[in-house]
C-alpha cells in the first residue's frame, strides 16, 4: 500500500536476492547418462479464479481460458514455465528474461558458456542475432483441466473488470534501482467469491470467463541431466512452502497496526492478477528419479516416489535449496507470497484523482 493508506496497492516490489548481474558460470551440458534425470506428475489448483486467456479473442468479446484442440481448458507449458523462471529470476538469484518490463535486456544472460542458474536450468535464446541457444534441461508439459475439479467451462462465471492499458509508470511507487527489484502481485484471497469492484467513476471494458477456483489442471515436469542442487532449486520453485506465519503491518486510519497473516506460499499466474485472478499452487503427485551413470552401469531402478515418502523427499529437496538463502530476504518474499484465506486487505489501484492530487501522489509504497 502506498504510505499512511487503508488500501493496498495490487503489487509491491520485492528485492532480489543478490546484486545484479547474478552470478555466471558454464553449465553442464547435455550428457544424457549423468545427472539426475525424471519427471515429477504435477497438479495445479486454483486458489481464486484463474485465467489463462485465449489470445485469438477479438476485442470486445469475453476473454476466455485457453483450449487444447479437443477443447479442455489448458494452460500452455510455457505459460507454467515462465512461471516458474521468473519466481526462480527473484530467488535463484537469475537474470531478467521474463521479468519486469523495466529490467528486462539489462542483464539478460547473453554467452552460453556463462549462464546464471536460472537459464542453466531452462535454457535461453539468445537477444539479436547472435544465434546463441542453450537448451536447458526441462521439459513442462501443457497443464489440462481434471473435469470433475469444475463444472463445464460453458457454465464459468464471467466477471467484467477494469483492464489498465500500458500508462506512464507513476514513479514513486518504483524503486530507484529497477534491476534489484521485481515486481509482484499480492494475493487477494477474497476474490475467491468476488472480484474487487473496478474503481468508482470507471467503466469496465474487458469481460473474463476464468476458470473458478478449485479448478485443478494436470501436468508433467520432466528433466534431465540435473546437478542436485539444481534439482532442489527446481522442486523448492514448484511447490513452494506450506503454512507459512508472517505478518505485515499496515495503517487503519490514524495508525499503524501488525497484520498477521498464514498459509501457503503460492503462485501467480495468468491474466487479471491486479484484481486477484490468478493465485495458485501446484502439489508434485508422484516423481520418478534416477540418476542417469548409475542406472546405465548397474541397471539400478529409479527411485518412484509417492505419498509420505515423496512429502519426505521434498521437505529435504526444499530445506537444501533454503540452507542457501539470506533469511531477511525470505521475509520479504513470504510475505507477498503467502495465501491466507481469511486475509483482512482492501486491494486496489489508487483513483485517478488519487494520482493527480500532489498531497498523496508522492506517497511512497511502502516496502516489501
Ligand atoms: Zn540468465
Amino acid at each position: 500500500m502506498p504510505e499512511k493508506e487503508k488500501f493496498w496497492n495490487p503489487y509491491r516490489f520485492v528485492p532480489v536476492s543478490a546484486p545484479s548481474p547474478p552470478p555466471r558460470s558454464a553449465p553442464t551440458y547435455h550428457h544424457r547418462l549423468t545427472g539426475l534425470s525424471g519427471t515429477l506428475e504435477c497438479r495445479l489448483t486454483a486458489k481464486t479464479a484463474l485465467l489463462v486467456a485465449d489470445q485469438r479473442g477479438g476485442q470486445g468479446s469475453v476473454r476466455a481460458f485457453w483450449k487444447a484442440n479437443d477443447g479442455t481448458p489448458t494452460i500452455p507449458g510455457t505459460s507454467l514455465k515462465g512461471m516458474l523462471r521468473s519466481f526462480l529470476e527473484i530467488v535463484a538469484p537469475g537474470c531478467a528474461i521474463v521479468a519486469d518490463e523495466k529490467a528486462e535486456g539489462k542483464n539478460a544472460c547473453r554467452d552460453p558458456r556463462a549462464l546464471c542458474p536460472v537459464c542453466a536450468l531452462f535454457g535461453f535464446v539468445g537477444h539479436g542475432n547472435t544465434g546463441a541457444l542453450y537448451r536447458g534441461h526441462v521439459t513442462i508439459g501443457d497443464a489440462r483441466l481434471v473435469a470433475e475439479t469444475a463444472p463445464p467451462p460453458a457454465k464459468w462465471e464471467q466477471r467484467e473488470i477494469y483492464m489498465a492499458t500500458p500508462h506512464p509508470t507513476h514513479k514513486a511507487f518504483y524503486p530507484g534501482d529497477a534491476g534489484s527489484f521485481r515486481k509482484l502481485y499480492h494475493h487477494q484471497p477474497k476474490c475467491m467469491s468476488k472480484p474487487a469492484a473496478p474503481n468508482a467513476g470507471i467503466k469496465p471494458n474487458a469481460t473474463l470467463q476464468p476458470a473458478p477456483a478449485g479448478a485443478a489442471f494436470d501436468f508433467s515436469i520432466r528433466f534431465v541431466g540435473l546437478a542436485p542442487e539444481q534439482l532442489a532449486m527446481m522442486l523448492y520453485a514448484v511447490v513452494l512452502e506450506r503454512d507459512v506465519a508472517t505478518s505485515v503491518t499496515g495503517w487503519n486510519g490514524t495508525r499503524e497496526e501488525t497484520i498477521r497473516l498464514r498459509g501457503d506460499l503460492c503462485h501467480k499466474l495468468g491474466h487479471g492478477k491486479p484484481v486477484g485472478l490468478g493465485s495458485c499452487q501446484i502439489a508434485i503427485q508422484s516423481s520418478i528419479v534416477g540418476d542417469g551413470a548409475e542406472r546405465y552401469r548397474r541397471g539400478v531402478p529409479r527411485q518412484d516416489l509417492r505419498g509420505a515418502e515423496l512429502d519426505a523427499w521434498h521437505a529435504e529437496q526444499a530445506a537444501r535449496f533454503r540452507a542457501t538463502r539470506s533469511p531477511t530476504f525470505d521475509a520479504a518474499l513470504r510475505r507477498m507470497m503467502v495465501f491466507d484465506e481469511s486475509d483482512p486487505r482492501d486491494f486496489r489501484y489508487p483513483t485517478f484523482q488519487w494520482f493527480h492530487d500532489g498531497a498523496t501522489s508522492s506517497r511512497r509504497l511502502k516496502p516489501a
